[in-house]
């Protein structure tokens, strides 16, 4: 396959065949902001296309060849279950000249009648540039308004903004290598070891490589991140800015300063040093709750460090302060002159795989296309002009809270979302679901028939998804990638820019909109860039792609992964921004802010004792419509959990497993529910909960309801790592496992139940339950739903000594439905339940089921190699049997070999072996 593949940043043809038919297609990888690059095999066998491999690039400067979990599984989420396959309107299936019609129509109707900022757009990072820039063009130069606000504004919209003050303009200062480059490494608001998996195994290299080199974890939780850290530092949720302020005083008292690139390429040092001495080592160790000597030390590192970064992300963004927390991270780095070279600066990593590009092209309410400023007059007349639009949105928009307040109060009359799941990302769900239901026109494009959003829409469009979007996306280096098309699209799907400019010829736009494929966009995208920007030093803006704004179509289908900015017609790009000192703010110097530091908006209470904390787990992302639907994903975490610290869980005599109530003042009296995870790494009285889980996937999963819509002032970033709730055991009469051979035969009985979480199986289709009905009633219930089928075998089995209850009704020798049903509940291993229901039943496994009597092999503990399916138990065994590395742990049964994602799980299971703890995973 190597002879196959081309040199990086050559414009040549990637797209190979070879002798058996096969081509190897390079794309990216569409889950986070690394932006990895993978190499699909691509078959044509009798006229249908399929993809049969998939690997990471080598050559990808993101990755290297590495891919995570995620990248590796990827084309186990690419199937077309679940996937919306024709236009609807109020539920009916029509024509895409109607649906688009019936778009143009209700745009125009709606714009006509209360004004163009009666409608709004709510995007994504998932989009590809094209798809955004076509999305803001339509909304600021031809519909005039800058009501197009996006997902990305969960996600980093703090980082844009305090890089737009320090710097001038939202510019990203890093590149992966410095990464490796480094001398020390703070990693805050961030656990990079499940999040962005691939850089945290560059960095992992880089530590054995240059042992030397110093990693920081700053977070409140004890994260996998932390086992690579010289240091962690549990710090009080939310106190950030402090501890940075701190540093930016003892580099001032211990000869810390780069004083001359101080004095020659920035200003206003004085007022930021002036507040940052408000506060003393020993006042923000207090404030921070952190040991004084730990955080001198920290502090002593950076100061003597010649290279350092600090790696940012939601932690520090999700804050109704994340703008200054970010700037007083960012003031550090000025005020020691770690940045614009190898190996230093303040790197804000994005969580979506294109959130970069959005930035690009202006796809946040409060910017321009191009990296303009929407509140420069002479920037709004230059787009204007470069566009030859009929208008031009004058002031910025409405970020996504305000938005959907907008939308809640009816100044916002049609909604049109694309490639997001609001009702699930956003804070104040109860608030976002009215705010939808009677919002008169809500359209949403998808590429899924099912989500939590999709249920409030009157119009229905089917987008295409990762393996067909054809485009390009920017990752947190600032590199373009290609996201090339390897399937064609399913059913009627399109493109999201062919439906936007579809929608838009409709509206008598034209001559603005007619483009025929990604390529003429994105060179309109890159010639705007350019458009009055000239010069390789002198540009007013460093996002400036000159050098792609010609490329031919050939050209652009083969672009390789190439960083801006890229000013020159050979691709060669200029890596380090600010190596020569040179910003871009008016007078080209770099702006310290004084940063006053606040506590979290949401604060805990009598009423509402527990601080909440919001994040993602290893195998999934966002939402789960994609990464939920593979198997080998969801082994690793089943369903959602809460996790505890064990004293606190003592306190509400609660135990592993125990399903727990979580409300909050502004959860409209819909409590959340989820199954207790102890966590050690927990602060006393605070917990957390991952974001991913929806109503689509349990009863209960609706976390986003646990917080108030709190946000910065500046960046309108909502507060989601820090709300205030209270917690009680959620009391039901029973507890059990229900599994069914088909999704149609679970939904049915789930309706019956009080609680429930679904887990996808390979042959069956599985959830936890809990019900108030007492065993006995509930068994009629389903007894009852299920006669009506006329199955052949119904076996009932009551444990009278435990009051529990099996259920298993087979049809035709092959199993339909088991239910356990006991007062507390019992683990039952999914993968047995998963086999049963493969084959015919014997009556040896009809007694099994009845008896809850699982197979040995199936009790070895939850998934931890997601991989090779390595079990917690024989790790355990071959560490009691002398492995005392990870790597002796991979040659002994695999485990960690592969995407490397677990291998910081291993690593911990073998500190607590070392240790004689109790080893518990995640
Ligand atoms: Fe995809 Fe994982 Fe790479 Fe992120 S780190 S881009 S999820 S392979």
């Amino acid at each position: 396959m190597n002879q196959m593949r081309t040199p990086p940043q050559q414009l040549i043809d990637t797209v190979t065949v070879n002798s058996s038919g096969q081509r190897l297609m390079q794309t990216t990888c569409p889950y986070c902001g690394v932006g990895c690059g993978v190499d699909v095999v691509q078959k044509q066998t009798n006229g249908i296309t399929t993809l049969s491999g998939l690997t990471g690039t080598p050559e990808h400067p993101s990755n290297y060849g590495r891919l995570c979990v995620k990248g590796t599984h990827l084309l186990d989420t690419n199937s077309l279950d679940g996937r919306l396959l024709s236009p609807q309107v109020d539920g009916q299936p029509v024509s895409w000249d109607n649906a688009t019609a019936t778009v143009a129509n209700k745009l125009r109707d709606t714009i006509t009648r209360y004004g163009p900022n009666s409608v709004a757009f709510y995007v994504s990072g998932q989009l590809l540039t094209e798809d955004y820039y076509i999305a803001n063009k339509l909304m600021k130069g031809y519909i005039g308004s800058a009501n197009i606000d996006t997902n990305s504004r969960l996600c980093m919209s703090s980082a844009v903004a305090a890089y737009k003050r320090a710097f001038g303009e939202d510019i990203v200062p890093c590149t992966y290598e410095d990464l490796e480059q480094t001398d020390l490494l703070i990693l805050t608001g961030s656990n990079a070891a499940w999040t962005h998996p691939v850089l945290y195994q560059r960095i992992e290299r880089a530590k054995l490589r240059n042992p030397a080199m110093k990693v920081v974890v700053i977070d409140p939780r004890r994260t996998d991140s932390c086992e690579l850290a010289d240091m962690h530092l549990s710090l009080r949720s939310g106190t950030d800015a402090f501890l940075f302020n701190g540093l930016l005083r003892y580099l001032a008292d211990h000869q810390g300063l780069d004083q001359t690139f101080i004095d020659a390429h920035t200003q206003n040092f004085t007022d930021a040093l002036e507040q940052a001495r408000r506060h003393t080592v020993a006042d923000i160790a207090s404030i921070c709750d952190v040991d004084e000597v730990q955080l001198t030390r920290v502090y002593q590192w950076f100061c003597h460090s010649q290279r350092a970064i600090t790696f940012f992300s939601m932690g520090i963004n999700q804050s109704t302060s994340g703008v200054d927390k970010a700037n007083a991270i960012i003031n550090c780095h000025l005020a020691s002159g770690k940045i614009g070279k190898a190996g230093s600066g303040p790197f804000s990593i994005t969580g979506q795989p294109n959130a970069m590009g959005g930035r690009e092209v202006g796809g946040l309410a409060n910017m321009l296309a191009a990296h303009m400023d929407i509140e420069n007059p002479v920037h709004r007349e230059r787009v204007q002009r470069f566009w030859q639009s009929p208008t031009m949105a004058q002031k910025p928009g409405l970020k996504a809270v305000d938005l959907f307040k907008k939308i809640a109060d009816g100044q916002i009359r049609f909604i049109w979302i694309m490639a997001t799941n609001p009702v699930v990302s956003m804070p104040n769900r109860t608030e976002i679901e009215a705010a939808l239901a009677q919002c008169e026109t809500v359209v949403v494009s998808d590429i899924v028939h099912t989500n939590d959003t999709l249920a409030y829409a009157d119009i229905v469009l089917p987008a295409t998804g990762w393996s067909e979007k054809d485009g390009t996306v920017t990752n947190s280096q600032r590199t373009i990638s290609r996201q090339r098309a390897l399937l064609p699209p399913p059913g009627e799907a399109r493109h999201d820019w062919q439906i936007m400019c579809d929608v838009a010829r409709k509206m008598g736009f034209a001559a603005g909109f007619n483009f025929t494929g990604p390529a003429q966009i994105f060179s309109e995208h890159a010639a705007l860039t350019a458009f009055e920007n000239d010069g390789y030093n002198g540009g007013e803006r460093a996002l400036n792609l000159a050098g792609l704004q010609n490329l031919s179509k050939h050209q652009y289908n083969n672009l390789n992964p190439v960083t801006w900015p890229v000013h020159r017609q050979d691709g060669s790009a200029r890596a380090r921004l600010f190596s020569d000192g040179r910003f871009y703010t008016e007078d080209r110097r770099a702006c310290f802010w004084p940063i006053k530091p606040d506590l979290p908006a949401q604060q805990t209470s009598r009423e509402y004792p527990f601080l909440i904390n919001t994040g993602r787990v290893r195998d999934q992302w966002h939402t789960m419509t994609r990464t939920g639907k593979a198997t080998k994903l969801t082994e690793h975490t089943p369903v959602s959990y809460i996790a505890l610290n064990p004293d606190d869980a003592k306190t509400l005599n609660v135990t592993e497993q125990q399903l727990l109530r979580i409300d909050a003042k502004c959860n409209g009296g819909a409590p959340v529910i989820a199954p207790v995870r102890l966590d050690a790494g927990l602060r006393s009285k605070e917990c957390f909960m991952p974001i991913h889980w929806s109503l689509t996937q349990g009863s209960h999963n609706r976390v986003a309801a646990l917080f108030n819509g709190a946000v910065d002032p500046i960046s309108g970033q909502p507060e989601t790592k820090q709300g205030a709730v209270a917690l009680c055991p959620a009391e039901f009469a029973g507890h059990g496992t229900l599994v069914c051979d088909s999704a149609d035969t679970l939904d049915l009985l789930l309706k019956h139940t009080d609680y429930w979480a679904r887990q996808p199986l390979e042959n069956a289709h599985t959830a936890r339950v809990a019900t108030h009905l007492s065993p006995a009633d509930l068994l009629a219930v389903i007894q009852e739903q299920l006669q009506a089928s006329q199955f052949t075998q119904l076996a009932m089995y009551h444990i009278k000594s435990t009051d529990s209850l099996a259920l298993l009704v087979v049809s035709k020798d092959l199993p339909v439905c088991t239910l356990w049903l006991h007062p507390t509940y019992h683990c039952v291993p999914g993968q047995w339940l998963d086999a049963l229901f493969k084959n015919p039943v014997d009556s040896a496994t009809i007694s099994a089921v009845l008896r809850q009597q699982p197979d040995e092999a199936y009790l070895q503990g939850p998934v931890i190699c997601s991989c090779h399916q390595v079990r917690q138990q024989p790790i355990r065994d071959a560490i009691d049997q002398g492995a005392d590395t990870v790597d002796a742990l991979g040659d002994a049964l695999k485990c960690g070999t592969q995407c490397g994602s677990c291998r910081t799980t291993l690593s911990r299971m073998l500190d607590q072996a070392s240790t004689s703890l109790p080893c518990t995973t995640d």
